[in-house]
């Protein structure tokens, strides 16, 4: 079997209502699917985590290197796309890219060997896996505070066990953002806030120590990914355990928050730290440095279905009777497409969601939304 074709899709969706976190307005929905077809007919899909059109552009740079080549052969074809943009690249765009591509070359080897990723991977630990719902961004024209309560309090309605709020615009309002989705889920199911490096280091520092009383399970994205000096300060200097990795992309980036301690929970997301290859590097690091990993999702329900394969390889760390179970992070802000792209739709019921045990990533492309959804540039 070789590789005869690439193809990326652009899937675009222009917002009603645009929305916000702290560090980016969303005016659009914009993802970038790979597909990498095989001379045998076999076709395998990824996805890449970030700006759409930017992707495209690597992934296309990339292709080239891959035409005619066995795909089964993931681990040398990943080493040889990243010494290409070695130079230049090594974190950021050239990884996210890389991690479509690596993630279509897997879901080709799942279904050479009629297996799941998951399966491929070590095995699967789980069939099944708890969701929190993403959501509370920003938006324009509404009571911030009554916003948020009444967004989380359908999440909870849903079955969802725990839920996930934007913060990082104002420390006060953020406050009483954090106190409204309390009181809206109740005090058993799960919060967390997410600042998208909104906050300086003081800033951080007071939020932490005031939203404690919230109970609160992780600070998301409290500072500036580059500052891991001053995420060691706001783990030092404030109650709520620290989180991060979704813009980390690759295993050196991993390296030094993990071997300094700088986050309590790291957050790789396949679809942008490497695909399943760098993955499963980053989850074996993470276990050495015994650190916690729950995988960070934003995407298509292909970015779904891979970060699903994700889920259910991650061993159990520290095994025991009852381990600690992975946790999905299920966005559920406005993206028509999301689900569209694939013939059945990865749902949640009550705050569980099934993994596809098929092979590859165990989905079907529906090649009508493709096009419906494909972008039309001016
Ligand atoms: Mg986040």
């Amino acid at each position: 079997m070789k590789i005869e074709r690439i193809h990326t899709h652009i899937l675009d969706y222009q917002l009603e209502q645009a929305f916000e976190s702290a560090s980016m307005r969303f005016e659009r929905r914009q993802h970038c699917l790979v597909e990498v077809v095989c001379d045998d007919g076999t076709t395998g899909w990824g996805e890449c985590l970030g700006p759409a059109k930017a992707n495209a552009v690597v992934v296309d740079t990339y292709a080239a290197a891959l035409i005619g080549r066995n795909p089964l052969e993931t681990e040398k074809l990943w080493l040889d796309l990243y010494n290409r943009l070695r130079d230049q690249g090594q974190r950021g765009l050239t990884v996210t890219a890389l991690s479509g591509l690596d993630i279509a070359l897997w879901d080709i080897k799942g279904k050479y060997y009629d297996a799941p990723v998951s399966e491929l991977l070590g095995g699967r630990f789980r069939e099944s896996v708890r969701a929190y719902a993403t959501g509370s961004f920003r938006r324009e024209g509404v009571d911030r505070v009554q916003d948020v309560a009444d967004e989380v309090a359908g999440y909870a309605r849903e079955g969802f066990h725990g839920v996930k709020i934007k913060i990082g615009f104002d420390v006060e309002e953020d406050l009483r953002s954090i106190a409204a989705a309390r009181e809206a889920i109740g005090p058993e199911r799960r919060l967390m806030i997410d600042a998208n490096h909104g906050y300086d280091l003081l800033e951080a520092l007071e939020v932490g120590k005031r939203a404690e009383r919230y109970n609160i399970d992780w600070f998301e994205e409290p500072v500036l990914p580059e500052q891991l000096s001053t995420y060691r300060a706001v783990r030092d200097g404030q109650p709520i355990p620290v989180a991060s990795g979704e813009n980390w992309h690759g295993r050196y980036a991993m390296l030094e928050p993990l071997s300094t301690r700088a986050v309590d929970i790291v957050q790789p997301d396949v679809c942008g730290v490497g695909g399943f290859s760098e993955m499963r590097r980053v989850i074996d690091m993470a276990a050495m440095f015994g650190v916690r990993l729950v995988p960070h999702v934003w995407g298509t329900a292909v970015c779904l279905a891979a970060s699903l394969q994700v889920m259910a390889a991650l061993p159990p760390n520290p095994p025991r009777r009852k381990p600690i179970e992975p946790i999905m992070e299920f966005d559920r802000t406005k993206n028509p497409f999301r689900q569209a792209v694939v013939q059945t739709p990865i749902e949640h019921n009550q705050g569980v969601v099934q993994i596809p045990d098929g092979p590859g990533l165990g989905i079907e492309i529906n090649r009508d939304a493709l096009r419906q959804f494909a972008l039309k540039e001016a």
